[in-house]
């Protein structure tokens, strides 16, 4: 029975567990729920045994525990694996002046998706026109008002822009690594990738060391992968028996404005434009190679969590050669995200479209321009996109006390936005890996055509 389990590709396993996961979280809010099919007049209460269950509560308290295991086994694979495999894949690259031109095109690459992306985001949004006759003062409660302000002041306390720019050179890297910071991460491997290559073969021990490293961490987050099936099932049973589909509805124009823009850039911008136009690859099979990494960002709405598995994609799959998936996508994860770009241009014409203000054609531009550097200073964490839209809405000058209450109305329907631009702000990550591999020459497209792999357990090679 586990044999045959295991024998399906993760792919299509995380994606039965979503679904099982979100039928699960249907059932149990609008069947055993408050007003449910069940439990009419107040949640559904099952008697075993003497002892009383509240199905309606198990998304909190039976799946919500296992989900959060999941993330945190994830998230424990970040920086040992970035560290390793980046500095692994810099001494791969045998050439310290490959970085420069390789760093040049990714982030190239990486502001052009995301311009792009906010271009797409505020043509869907002056098309749709999510904000027409909403009315965000009416925020019902003052609870998410209190926790966005708590939430934006953090954020104010995290300091300036040059400041946080210059947070990226560690001081002290063993404190970076150990509190999860990923570009202070990227920079101290790339220094020491660049330091082995410099020192030759006298550093060759230290080489052997990371890349026996890398290997092992690849492994390690192949057993945590196979548990993604479930953790995957676990969150989204959490996140429907506690949010619903009727989030959704209360946010209307919005959700189906910021999920159709993201669809539009996954299949015509990734797929289309990238992979099929120039790239010249088979679509199809580069949305089946990102599939895992697409289930496991859908339902942790975290694009750093997600990342050990968008790594995993990307080389097993795709045949991104390691050197260029462990330098581009950690630094995707961090800077490139077109979801949230998306969603942050169509907040701000919600914000104008129901607070009544006219968008000039400079307004736009300036939006464009502030979105595309916010989604890079955002982290790939759970709503950090919306927490960080009061600078966007600033621009079209929405008052700092408005943009608390469209932050505070929108906040708590977030997750099921954040699940989708993070599924975006992932697939770009890998769009971009494999171009830029491509170009390199570190593209191996017998990997990329060929079915994902499933997980082996034999040492590889
Ligand atoms: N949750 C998103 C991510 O991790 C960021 C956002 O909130 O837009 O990619």
């Amino acid at each position: 029975m586990l044999k045959s389990w295991q024998a399906i590709t993760l792919w299509k396993r995380v994606l039965i567990g979503l679904v099982i996961g979100m039928t699960i979280g249907l059932v149990l809010r609008y069947v055993f729920g408050d007003g449910g099919v069940l439990g009419e007049g107040g949640p559904y209460v099952l008697a075993i045994a003497g002892l009383e269950f509240v199905p309606s509560s198990w998304g909190e308290s039976v799946f919500q525990p296992i989900g959060d295991a999941f993330v945190r086994a994830i998230k424990m694979l970040v920086i040992p694996l970035v560290f390793t495999t980046l500095v692994a894949g810099v001494t791969a690259m045998g050439d310290p002046k490959k970085l420069g031109s390789l760093g040049s095109k990714t982030i190239a690459l990486y502001l052009l998706t995301t311009l792009f992306a906010v271009s797409l985001g505020l043509a869907v949004g002056t098309i749709v026109r999510p904000g027409e006759g909403v009315d965000y003062q009416k925020v019902d409660s003052g609870d998410a008002q209190v926790a966005v302000e708590s939430k934006l002041k953090k954020a104010e306390d995290a300091g300036s822009f040059v400041d946080r720019l210059l947070e990226i050179i560690p001081t002290n890297p063993a404190q970076a690594l150990a509190s999860g910071a990923v570009l202070p991460t990227i920079f101290f491997a790339v220094m020491v990738g660049v330091g082995i290559l410099l020192t030759g073969p006298p550093a060759d021990p230290v080489k052997h060391f990371f890349e026996a490293g890398a290997e092992v961490m690849m492994k390690v987050t192949m057993m945590v992968m196979e548990l993604a099936p479930l953790g995957v099932l676990a969150l989204m049973a959490w996140v429907m028996a506690t949010q619903g589909i009727e989030v959704l509805l209360n946010l209307g124009k919005l959700a189906i404005a910021l999920y159709l823009a993201c669809i539009i850039q996954i299949i015509f911008i990734y797929g289309g434009l990238i992979i099929r136009g120039m790239l010249r690859m088979p679509m199809i099979q580069f949305f089946r190679g990102v599939a895992d990494a697409q289930g496991v960002a859908f339902s942790t709405a975290s694009s750093s969590a997600t990342l050990p598995m968008t790594i995993n994609c990307a080389e097993k799959n795709l045949g991104v050669k390691k050197s260029v998936a462990s330098s581009v996508l950690p630094l995707g994860a961090t800077i490139n995200m077109d979801g949230t770009a998306i969603y942050l241009g169509l907040i701000a014409l919600f914000a104008a479209q129901a607070g009544g203000i006219e968008m000039t054609p400079t307004m736009y531009v300036m939006v464009a321009m502030t979105a595309t550097l916010v989604s890079i200073g955002a982290a790939g964490i759970p709503s950090a996109g919306l927490l960080l839209a009061a600078t966007v809405l600033d621009v079209i000058g929405v008052s700092a006390a408005d943009a608390v209450l469209v932050i505070a109305f929108i906040f708590p329907f977030d997750r099921l936005l954040d699940m989708m631009r993070t599924v975006t702000n992932v697939t770009g990550d890998i769009a971009v890996a494999c171009t830029v591999a491509k170009w390199e020459g570190d593209l191996d497209e017998q990997v990329f055509r060929s079915d994902p792999v499933k997980i082996d357990k034999k040492p590889s090679g």
